[in-house]
């Protein structure tokens, strides 16, 4: 067990980093940040920054002689970066979770070999597995680059046959995946929490609302049969399990309008999807994350409010003076400077007394 008063190194400055600081800081434990960015909104409230590329060893040497264990917000850090500072010391989640859910093919086919649901999916390395892929998923189907892809970026809806074969020569090559389009009725997701010990506790499925690939706002409870959210409960502990995920895993799925529960997509980290527990819950996902990184009881999950968090994307922002107005409404600014389209600014969340 790492006490308090122990360091936790971060991989990545961004918003995740950010409120995992504060939530440890509130524990009393010390956070360093290393990312590359100019703009850090993690390391504003952290005790300490490294600034540097990650893959500069002597400055990820440093870095890990200075912490005590190492965890990350940014989920496409480099795998080398994270398999390095393990020779130094704990890194969690591990290089070999990132193996995995850092590629979109490698993460289905776990899911797959697991017989748990997931969308239909094929690779696509050439322009005729691109063909092939409209002929055997139908149309329309999805092209997704196999890594580096998130909140929608790194993915067209194809439409037709020969759209798939010039799209996929668009991406100059890179290996990708091509995914059945789900007409879903709802996005749900499920963030568990493991320590090293294996230690588990998931906060309960909550309903996600999409717009243009990033997400726009996220639903508690999520008013599902309660089949279905003990499948989607049960999906995300066991993926945990079989990928030994120390820290939190947040699985993304798609409730099908027959009610089959398909596995979307998994990151190792805190989550967008689960910001509401800032203000909603006995113990956020960020004091979760520290508490089961530094092998700590984790902490209850109870609710104590419906919530709806909505997140200020780019110059959504600006309305900031209205939610302080709000009485129901708990706002969060991540601190960033330059507002861009598409950009996460903060978020916002409003509460409900339970079942209102
Ligand atoms: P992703 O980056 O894979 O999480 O995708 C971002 C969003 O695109 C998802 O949350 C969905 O709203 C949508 N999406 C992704 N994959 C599919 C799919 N196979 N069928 C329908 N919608 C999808």
């Amino acid at each position: 067990m790492l006490p308090p008063g122990s360091t936790i190194g971060i991989l990545g400055g961004g918003q995740l980093g950010r409120m995992t600081a504060l939530a440890a800081a509130r524990l009393g434990y010390r956070c360093h940040i290393f990312a590359p960015e100019e703009e850090c909104p993690a390391a504003e409230v952290a005790a300490a920054w490294t600034r540097a590329a990650y893959d500069d060893r002597s400055a990820l040497a440093r870095f890990a002689r200075s912490v005590d264990v190492v965890t990350l917000e940014f989920e496409n850090v480099p795998r080398e970066a994270v398999a390095f500072l393990s020779g130094f010391v704990p890194t969690r989640p591990s290089a070999e979770v990132l193996a995995t859910t850092q590629d979109r093919l490698a993460e289905k086919e776990l899911v797959r070999r697991l017989g748990i649901g997931v969308t239909d999916f094929l690779a696509v390395d050439t322009p005729a597995d691109a063909e092939e892929a409209a002929r055997a998923l139908g149309l329309p189907f999805l092209l997704k680059t196999r890594r580096f892809g998130y909140d929608g970026k790194g993915q067209w809806r194809i439409e037709t046959k020969e759209q798939a074969a010039a799209a996929f020569s668009a991406l100059g090559g890179v290996p990708a995946l091509a995914e059945a389009f789900v007409d879903y009725s709802c996005e749900i997701s499920v963030i568990v929490a493991r320590t090293p010990d294996g230690r588990r506790l998931s906060y309960p499925p909550v309903r996600n609302e999409h717009r243009g690939g990033i997400l726009h706002r996220t639903v508690v409870p999520a008013e599902l049969p309660v089949g279905t959210a003990a499948r989607a409960s049960e999906i995300a502990e066991r993926l945990a399990e079989a990928l030994a995920v120390e820290g939190l895993l947040a699985v993304e799925m798609f409730v099908t309008r027959d009610g089959r529960v398909l596995v979307n997509e998994l990151a190792p980290r805190p989550h967008n999807s689960g910001h509401w527990t800032l203000d909603a819950c006995a113990t956020s996902q960020f004091e979760q994350l520290v508490r089961a990184i530094c092998g700590l009881p984790l902490g209850s999950v109870r609710r104590f409010f419906d919530a709806t968090m909505v997140n200020l994307i780019g110059g959504e922002v600006d309305d900031w003076p209205t939610f302080l107005d709000a009485p129901d409404a708990r706002l969060h600014l991540y601190g960033k400077r330059e507002v861009r389209p598409g950009r996460k600014m903060g978020h916002v969340t409003w509460l409900r007394p339970l079942g209102n």
